[in-house]
């Protein structure tokens, strides 16, 4: 079974890396999307997120990196994956995700959502909070692996000093 995780990665976080994981084991190849956004600005560009993306997980072999733009259902059946991947934080995520799971079946019927349900420890992790944190020199130790803190803090720096 193919199928694909949609997401905007900015940057990836340790939630979502534990999705990424624990999907890879129960399907044969999981394409990890990276949206192309077009109305929202992302702070990491597609190259450095999909770069990112594939540093972290270069253990896992049956895991592809690719950018999209667009449906995620239309994703999935480019890849021919019968299956969309999202992540589940709580009740807000649920609120969300089941609407948007909704719409993406009255587009594509053949194509199903799989939620996993993220581990306590994760819950409270998102690429906005990680973002929001670096910007005021947190530790962001938790919430990202080390090249991603590399890349945020990095990020800030550098913005810092073209406003100087
Ligand atoms: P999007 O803009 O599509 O929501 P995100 O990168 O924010 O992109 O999230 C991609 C998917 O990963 C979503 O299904 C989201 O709920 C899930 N996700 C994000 N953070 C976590 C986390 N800490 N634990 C579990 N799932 C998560």
């Amino acid at each position: 079974m193919t199928a694909v995780y949609p997401g905007s990665f900015d940057p990836i976080t340790y939630g979502h890396l534990n999705i990424i994981e624990r999907a890879s084991k129960i399907c044969d190849r999981l394409v990890i999307g990276v949206l192309e956004n077009v109305n929202k600005t992302p702070m990491f560009t597609t190259e450095e997120r999909i770069g990112m993306i594939r540093k972290v997980t270069e253990g896992l072999s049956n895991v592809e990196i690719k950018s999209f733009e667009g449906f995620s259902v239309d994703f999935a059946v480019e890849n021919n994956a019968e299956v969309i991947v999202r992540g589940l934080r709580g009740e807000t995520d649920f609120a969300y995700e089941l609407q948007l799971s909704q719409i993406n079946r009255a587009l594509k019927p053949e194509v199903d959502t799989v939620f996993f349900s993220t581990d306590i420890s994760y819950s409270i992790i998102s690429s906005s909070g990680a973002k929001e944190i670096a910007m005021h020199g947190g530790d962001i130790s938790k919430f990202v692996p080390p090249v991603v803190a590399d890349r945020l803090i990095e990020k800030f720096k550098n913005q810092q000093e073209i406003k100087k």
